[in-house]
């Protein structure tokens, strides 16, 4: 398999507690937990896109650059296909709304992960 230089997830296994937050944000089905620890099964399903990192709540999550296997759609089909990965659906910490009504941001506040919809980010950039 072709290596390239690209950015992908990084997980610190000592600040991962394995509560799960961050599996199901990502789509790809590229995270589990295993053995109490959140693991990027294989590197070819991350596309470092960096959804999941919000989601920490511990700030084990960070992306870096190093040489690796190539992201591969193909392999993510495959993937979800025979696992069937499904996204849950997430909602909007401050309103409620579902990812299916409109897009929805990881953020952090007061030390918490929380999603925040495209209405309510801009009332709390603003004030
Ligand atoms: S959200 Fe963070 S602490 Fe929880 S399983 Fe994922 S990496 Fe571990």
């Amino acid at each position: 398999m072709t290596k390239v230089l690209r950015k992908i997830i990084q997980i610190d296994e000592e600040l991962c507690t394995g509560c799960g937050d961050c599996v199901s944000p990502c789509a790809e089905g590229a995270i589990e937990i295993v053995d109490g620890k959140a693991k990027v099964i294989s590197d070819e399903l991350c596309d470092g896109a960096g959804f999941c990192l919000g989601t920490c709540p511990e700030g084990a999550l960070t992306i870096v650059e190093r040489e690796t296997d190539e992201f591969s759609e193909e392999a993510v089909h495959e993937h979800t296909a025979a696992n069937k990965v499904d996204p849950v659906t997430q909602h909007c910490n401050w309103c409620g709304a579902a990812d299916t009504e409109r897009p929805l941001l990881p953020t952090r506040h007061q030390g918490q992960s929380v999603w925040v919809c495209v209405k309510c980010l801009p009332p709390l950039i603003h004030g």
